[in-house]
């Protein structure tokens, strides 16, 4: 058995479990950020929430002078642990006095359950130039890295680099995913998370997901806001880490499912939730000591980000992650561009996305983002292979779903036998033949409005006939004359 077992998929998301050895870290999973040098949140107000937390290595290294310290003793944490090695200092401050295999082999020494190797993070603002020196340095320590892997005792993370040049990007997963690493990593650059710009971070980690090995565990660092953590998990994020509970608290900033609320905007008696914090009047809330007030808006971030994770799971064991994916896009312009943009990504996630779900469930279509989805795909590659019976089709507008078990089907089958094989319309699959109208999920959906792409799909496909009928749906020409049927009864004389 790996490090890391997949229980259950849905899309490219998957709950797993990954094995440290302090523990197993239920994904998709969380690790507040937790710093070592002063502690806001005391580690039993994190523990009610998160199993896990992850430090900052490169601070205890320069406080412990490179000395002996046990982690979990120092931050008075008994669950799992990980490190970071402190290429966010790099990138901030522009170097770390500190040796790349020194700090990997010191984390594991302070008793890390996972490390990270320090590699030479870059804003999305670098020049090409220097992006493609600091990712063949990267490189160049992953593999140096590669040789201590069997010596620690340690999940060790290989950060794949390359922002938003492409053409890095990829190579860096490609070349990190043949080392062999138990888990990868993407950053997502901070100010691309605080300007809201969730669609070019998803980009990103679409990209470095389509180049690496798919089943290894992947990291998105320091993206920790409930509005894009659905999404970065239906592509395939399995972990997250973010300072973002106490960095909101620090400024009064509230987390909420789908937004971040001020305090100073906050106008109701209380905030619209019920924790602890949320249920103490907001002009109380106002009036409060500041530290007191921002470690109770951190516990409340905390309880929101393990909420939305706890949706995610219950999204991802029902197959309804897509659904869900589609509410969330309506909270902010920039997940609803994604979300649309993924159409172009589809043949992607259908080669992630289980066929069938344990439990077979409806699926809601609507027009705008539902042609991204991987079903309507699913179903037009499998159209590919159906060989039509006849050289006549008949379109049907059926009333009831499975369509073959329609009375207009029953009813015009009796009148043209095998003489005419009957297509059923439909506004998001666009031609079902009468064989397929059984299969999973095309009688088992709702759809509000219809996919342009189906109709286009439909008469593409009826290209294959010499005589084609309608009943019930209005059909242009198409190469060949249309015949509508006026009745349905008019179908006998189908010849
Ligand atoms: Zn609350």
């Amino acid at each position: 058995m790996g490090v890391f077992e997949i229980v259950a998929k849905d899309l490219g998301g998957r709950i797993g479990r990954l094995y440290t050895k302090s523990g197993v870290v239920e994904t998709p999973a969380l690790f507040p950020v937790v710093d070592p040098r002063k502690q806001e949140v005391p580690s039993e107000v994190l523990k009610r929430y998160f199993g896990q937390v992850i430090t900052n290595s490169y601070f205890i290294y320069r406080l412990a002078k490179g000395g002996d310290v046990n982690v979990k003793r120092l931050l008075k944490w008994d669950g799992v642990v990980m490190t970071d090695s402190g290429a966010y200092q790099i990138l901030r401050y522009g170097t770390v006095d500190v040796d790349p295999d020194e700090i990997l082999l010191y984390q594991h020494k302070i008793g890390s359950d996972i490390g990270v190797i320090l590699d030479l993070p870059f804003d999305y603002e670098e020049p090409y130039h220097s992006a493609l020196l600091k990712v063949e340095e990267t490189l160049r320590r992953a593999r140096r890295a590669t040789r201590l892997l069997k010596d620690l005792d340690m999940l060790v993370v290989a950060p794949i680099q390359g922002a938003t040049y492409l053409d890095l990007l990829r190579r860096s997963a490609r070349e990190l995913s043949q080392m062999g690493f138990p888990i990868y990593a993407v950053g997502s650059p901070t100010t691309l998370l605080e300007e809201y710009r969730f669609d070019t971070i998803l980009e990103i980690v679409l990209e470095a997901k389509m180049a690496m090995v798919r089943d290894a565990p992947l990291h998105l660092f320091g993206a920790g806001h409930p509005l894009i953590l659905p999404f970065a998990v239906a592509l395939g994020v399995d972990l997250f880490d973010s300072a973002s509970y106490i960095l909101y608290a620090r400024d009064g900033r509230i987390m909420l499912r789908d937004r971040t609320l001020r305090l100073d905007d906050a106008k109701s008696e209380y905030l619209p939730c019920s924790t602890k914090l949320c249920q103490t009047p907001v002009k109380e809330l106002r009036e409060m000591p500041r530290e007191e007030r921002t470690l109770l808006i951190a516990e409340h971030n905390l309880a929101v980000l393990r909420e939305e994770l706890m949706e995610i799971r219950q999204r991802i064991h029902e197959g309804t992650l897509w659904e869900y994916l589609e509410a969330k896009a309506r909270a902010h312009p920039s997940l609803y561009r994604f979300l649309k943009k993924l159409s172009k990504f589809r043949r992607y996630i259908e080669a992630l996305d289980p066929e069938t779900h344990p439990k077979p469930h409806g699926l809601f279509f609507y027009h705008d983002t539902s042609p991204s989805r991987p079903e309507p795909l699913r179903h037009f590659t499998r159209l590919e292979n159906v060989d039509p019976p006849s050289k006549k089709a008949l379109v049907v507008k059926a009333s009831t779903k499975p369509y073959n078990r329609s009375w207009e089907y029953r009813y015009l089958k009796e009148l043209v036998g095998e003489r005419v094989h009957i297509i059923f319309y439909d506004p998001v699959f666009g031609a079902v033949p009468e064989e397929l109208a059984e299969v999973y999920p095309l009688s088992q959906n709702e759809a509000e409005g219809e996919s342009e792409e189906a109709r286009a799909r439909l008469y593409e496909w009826l290209n294959r006939y010499d005589e084609i009928y309608t009943y019930g749906v209005d059909i242009p020409l198409v190469g060949k004359a249309v015949r509508r049927l006026s009745s349905i009864e008019d179908a006998r004389y189908i010849a």
